[in-house]
């Protein structure tokens, strides 16, 4: 006696997908095997995937079909030579269907680190997620919390300016991620798991659960799950998204992932410049004249440094 459901895969591990079905109940799924059949370049199933499942009053299913994805983070899977060489294979799916990306910081204890923040914001270019969110958590602990992240208000990313101790713009972020996936992710410290339990209880622990969990090298491929909050939603702090490496990025589209270098680039005189020492370049100026924030400029270089040496092994 078997029903089909739709559902949203949350948890994924070791071949085994939890499934919450629209019946409320999470079902314990494998894949249909025939699904497994037909050639794949990228995963069959991840995590934040829609599905449609077969599933057991036992409180099991097998997956029938997967819903065409939008929003996806990945990463690509090469065979040959070392990261960023050869061409990609297959695509890594970390979490499929994203809505949102929020990147979390400390005002202070400990100080934002700038050339995180860039990397995270170049990977949710990258991954083409429409919505990318600043939290700039602990103002409680400055007086000038909004001046520390100017910059990133001026170059148009939205910042939402909390604290989890005051509850100071906690409301926003609970509007915010309201049945919405989200990726919510930063640096360890900066509050993740106080603002999440302030937002919807055991959320906080549940991410931090699975953080720790990897920490401790026991999981480290697979320990992705969505965290169910309470007013509906889910959120997302897997560890694969914040080790991202940049590997999907041609050395060349760097600047592109940049949203204030990139309208630049085509005022530089040579078109293949790298925005280092070369003449006539818009970048550079740019820098030299005070419109583009140096502490950008360095994150682009020590990034495209990063990938060069990636791309030429
Ligand atoms: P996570 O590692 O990002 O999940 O950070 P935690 O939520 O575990 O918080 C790390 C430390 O910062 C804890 O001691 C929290 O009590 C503290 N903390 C979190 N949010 C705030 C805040 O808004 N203001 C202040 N002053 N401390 C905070
Ligand atoms: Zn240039």
């Amino acid at each position: 006696m078997s029903r089909q459901l739709s559902g949203l895969i949350v948890k994924e591990q070791s071949g085994f997908f939890w499934v919450e079905a629209q019946d409320g109940v999470t079902y314990t799924c494998r894949l249909r095997g025939r699904l497994m059949e037909a050639a794949q370049a990228s995963d069959i199933a991840a995590i934040g995937d829609r599905v449609c499942i077969d599933a057991l009053p036992d409180g099991t299913g097998a997956i029938e079909d997967v819903l065409p994805r939008v929003g996806v983070i990945s990463r690509a899977v090469r065979t040959e030579g070392a990261r960023g060489a050869g061409s990609p294979e297959r695509e890594h799916v970390i979490v499929a269907n994203v809505d949102q990306a929020f990147f979390v910081f400390a005002v202070a204890a400990p100080l934002p680190n700038w050339k995180m923040l860039d990397r995270f914001l170049v990977v949710g270019e990258r991954a083409g997620i429409e919505k990318v969110t600043i939290v700039a958590n602990k103002i409680d602990l400055v007086d000038d919390a909004r001046r520390t992240f100017a910059p990133y208000e001026q170059i148009g990313y939205p910042i939402i300016y909390t604290s989890a101790l005051t509850g100071a713009g906690v409301l926003e972020l609970r509007a915010l991620l309201k049945d919405k996936i989200s990726v919510f992710t930063g640096p360890s410290g900066v509050g993740k798991t106080s603002l999440l339990n302030t937002i919807s209880p055991d959320a906080g622990r549940a991410v931090k659960a699975v953080s720790n969990y990897s920490q401790e090298g026991v999981h480290t491929t697979r320990d992705s799950q969505l965290i169910r909050l309470v007013e509906g939603g889910y959120v997302a702090d897997t560890p694969g998204i914040r080790q991202l490496a940049l590997w999907d990025i041609e050395p060349s589209e760097l600047d592109g992932y940049f949203r204030e270098i990139a309208p630049l680039v085509s005022a530089c005189r040579f078109r293949d410049c790298l925005h280092r020492r070369e003449p006539g370049c818009a970048v550079r100026h740019a820098v030299e004249t005070g419109t583009l924030s140096r502490s950008r400029y360095e994150s682009y270089l020590s990034l495209r440094d990063e990938l060069d040496v990636a791309y030429a092994i």
